[in-house]
């Protein structure tokens, strides 16, 4: 069963990729070809930060590739008959980042707020915290960083530089912070995943990957609490067991987590406000 979000194209819930079943009359009991690759074309190095392509690829008597985008950051591609995970891969690193930046512009075409601008006064979410900003040093030639409770950055920033400051900080520090979680959860729920790749998940804030038991966090989860963060963590590594969502996966999760409903409840209320500050 999946789960619904709150109202209609704002937030969904964390899904893995299985979960969604293909709208079109090309579904029809036969493999997907699944791939999560990072959008730019390169080779995803651990311990990095990259937003990814997840894409679910479904043969078809077209003779051409169709990709269809989903609100929740998903892709279905049409492919002819014959097509192969190769070809997939050839076809994401040809055109993967022209397809993200289609995505990026359709969920910002969609959102349905108005931001305020960000200054040097706003403040700055962090692990379920909001942080002043105070600039760097003279002579500090870092480019930032989060410290003393507050975020150090360069002045002169525009609204937008600011945003892009934080987000870069977040993408460097959120594999240290997420691993050390993954691992201590993983041992404790005897599971095993192959490798944590860091995205920019903006709707679907982790992803599960059955076929290459990768598992994908978002470097905004950092923006929010550490409950919420365990709370996403275990949901993903609870598929590494229970492929599907419902009362299995549900069950694992609770045998983990024993606040799960407020955890869900605060998860949903911290992407309400998020979505509402422009930060995803
Ligand atoms: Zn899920």
């Amino acid at each position: 069963m999946r789960k619904q979000p709150k109202s209609k194209g704002e937030v969904f819930c964390p899904h893995r990729s299985s979960d969604i079943k293909p709208k079109t009359s090309a579904y029809g009991g036969f493999e997907f070809l699944d791939l999560s690759v990072p959008a730019d074309g390169s080779t995803y190095v651990e311990g990095t930060f990259a937003p990814h392509l997840h894409m679910k690829g479904i043969r078809s008597k077209r003779k051409t590739i169709r990709v269809i985008p989903y609100a929740n950051e998903y892709f279905e591609l049409l492919v002819p008959n014959g097509f192969t995970l190769a070809d997939m891969k050839q076809f994401a690193d040809e055109n993967g980042q022209e397809i993200s930046d289609g995505l990026q512009k359709m969920l910002d075409e969609e959102y349905p707020y108005e931001i305020t601008p960000l200054s040097y006064e706003s403040k700055i979410p962090y692990l379920g915290e909001y942080l002043p900003i105070r600039i760097l040093p003279d002579g500090d030639e870092s480019g930032g960083y989060f410290r003393d409770g507050a975020v150090y950055l360069k002045p002169g920033l525009t609204g937008e530089e600011i945003r892009e400051a934080v987000l870069r900080l977040l993408g460097e520090m959120a594999y240290g912070i997420f691993k050390e979680k993954l691992d201590r959860f993983a041992k404790a729920m005897n599971l095993r995943y192959n490798r944590l790749a860091i995205d920019d998940g903006r709707r679907s804030f982790g992803m599960y990957n059955d076929v290459s038991r990768d598992i994908f966090l978002s470097r905004r989860l950092l923006m929010m609490n550490d409950a919420v963060i365990d709370f996403l963590i275990v949901h993903e590594l609870a598929h590494a067991e229970e492929f599907s969502h419902g009362s299995e996966h549900d069950a694992l999760m609770h045998s983990i987590m024993p606040n799960y409903d407020e955890c869900d409840d605060a998860f949903h209320e911290t992407c309400s406000r998020l979505i509402k500050q422009g930060w995803i």
